[in-house]
């Protein structure tokens, strides 16, 4: 950018070139979030990317076409009217796929026109502070996630451990051995949600007053606190509930004042018999940056784990969802769910909830290629990783020829030839480099790959069975 120092501010136009709109581009997009919530977020927003500004229109990118409409449809108007407020400049967003993103789908034609309110995922509406608790701790409560209970948590071996534990202290708090109760585990497998139920179930009987929250909030309200010379209140309205939860606590590392100030919250409750329930992303022993007298004291209690999910785990999830949303979703589209996103809950959630939406939408069950086709962008981040190994493998057994002619320096065009078609395919499904590809294949040259990819091309082009064989071990090798 040749921006000339001193000058005013041009018109910007990309945001890598203009931090004022990066910036007014990461708040237009944290407000959204706080509006919708994090699942409707990471389900269909979570993916926006700014291209640009042109004139007066900015225009915003997604990687699929079925997103493109989604958001179109669902939040066009909004983003329209959080741009203008942000950069009055801006009275226009367009909406587009990125290029050389498009999904094989076919075009859905969902305009402005057509906003299917009916199908949102349900929003829950937030519920006002519990009438019991009256003012004690008041406007410090986070609201609970209605969807966050106990009935829809399922139970698997990763979790089960932890459940037994939050239904434990849901029941009867502060039950000896179980305070605090520290849960932990990696993103997205299930915290928050044990946290809630636990709050839900307490409060239901309704007695106890429970005040929740995350540890960044409790931190903003105790400097807040500071600021405004009232920390006396503060420490009052905590020390008045009988159960305290502090969600992510990894928040308060380096944050000393804050630690500080928790862990005498902390003691007072415990020596009141009232119940604490933290979370966090690692243990208390693993959790480095945290002062040692509040490490010992987080594992006085009960430490339980959420391990990272199965197969069998994440098919009884989506079991569970499909059969409480009510759709028909084929197991075999069940199966590959849970075969394919496999790094947490949350994006097993966001998977499904697109493809429910997509079903209502569209009025049709869900089916593979639906399937293909909605959550394209999702199952290409988590396509299997091919080695060149296997590769290798799976070709001479094809060709009928020695593994170890892949790596030979023989040149009889019938083990020349599969080697080619491996180095193609090596350099087609893998990400690696084509003189470490040439290294795997006996210490060739870079050439003499780039060579080989070019001639497998060719002979494609030019003979379609030796194309549709090739398709066939690429397909082999993907699925
Ligand atoms: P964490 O707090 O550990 O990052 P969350 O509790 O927010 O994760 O879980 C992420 C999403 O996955 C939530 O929508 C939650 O309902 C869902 N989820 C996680 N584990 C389960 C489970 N065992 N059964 C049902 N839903 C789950
Ligand atoms: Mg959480």
């Amino acid at each position: 950018m040749d921006k000339e120092p001193g000058s005013s501010l041009p018109q910007p136009t990309s945001p890598q070139g203009s931090p004022q709109l990066a910036a007014s581009w990461a708040r237009i997009r944290g407000r959204l979030r706080d509006e919708v919530g994090e699942v409707e977020y990471r389900t269909w927003l979570r993916q926006m990317t700014l291209a640009g500004i042109e004139g007066d229109e900015a225009i915003v990118l997604l990687p699929t076409r079925f997103l493109r409409d989604w958001v179109r449809g669902h939040y066009g108007e909004r983003l329209r009217a959080l741009w203008l407020s942000e950069v009055p400049g801006v009275r226009r967003v367009d909406i587009r796929v990125a290029a050389g993103m498009t999904d094989a789908g076919p075009e859905h034609g969902l305009g402005e026109s057509l906003v299917p309110r009916a199908v949102e995922p349900a929003r829950p509406s937030v519920p006002a502070a519990p009438a019991t608790t009256g003012d004690r701790a008041g406007d410090w409560i986070a609201p609970l996630e209605p969807r966050f209970t106990f009935d829809t948590f399922v139970v698997g071996k990763p979790n089960e451990v932890a459940h037994a534990c939050a239904r434990r202290v849901s029941e009867r708090p502060n039950s000896p051995g179980f305070n605090p109760l520290f849960l932990y585990g990696g993103v997205g497998l299930g915290k928050t949600h044990l946290m809630h139920a636990i709050a839900w179930g307490i409060r239901e009987r309704g007695d106890l007053s429970v005040a929740y929250m995350s540890a960044e909030k409790f931190m903003y309200r105790f400097i807040a606190a500071l600021r405004s010379q009232s920390t006396m209140e503060f420490k009052e309205s905590l020390r008045s509930v009988d159960v305290l939860m502090i969600d992510d606590l990894q928040f308060l590392i380096g944050k000393d004042n804050t630690q500080e100030e928790f862990f005498h919250t902390f003691n007072a409750l415990v020596d009141a018999g009232k119940q604490i329930v933290v979370s966090a992303d690692k243990s208390p022993s693993d959790l480095s940056g945290i002062e040692d007298r509040l490490r010992t004291r987080l594992g006085w209690g009960m430490v339980a784990d959420l391990h990272a999910t199965t197969y069998e785990l994440r098919l009884s999830i989506v079991e569970a969802k499909t059969s409480a949303a009510g759709v028909m979703v084929p197991p075999k589209v069940l199966e590959l769910l849970a075969h394919k996103i496999t790094s947490n809950v949350r994006e097993l959630e966001g998977a499904l909830n697109r493809l429910i939406a997509h079903a209502n939408l569209f009025g049709r069950t869900v089916t593979m290629d639906s399937v293909q086709e909605v959550l394209a962008d999702m199952l290409r981040a988590h396509e299997k990783r091919i080695s060149i190994e296997e590769i290798q493998r799976k070709v001479s057994e094809h060709y009928n020829i020695r593994l170890t002619d892949m790596a030979s320096p023989r040149r009889a065009r019938n083990v020349a030839r599969p080697r080619q078609v491996a180095m193609y395919l090596a350099k087609q499904l893998t990400q690696r480099s084509l003189p470490e590809i040439g290294r795997r294949f006996g210490n060739r040259d870079h050439t003499t790959v780039m060579h080989a990819v070019s001639r497998i091309a060719e002979l494609m082009a030019a003979d379609p069975s030796f194309a549709e064989d090739v398709a066939l071990l690429r397909k082999m090798l993907e699925t």
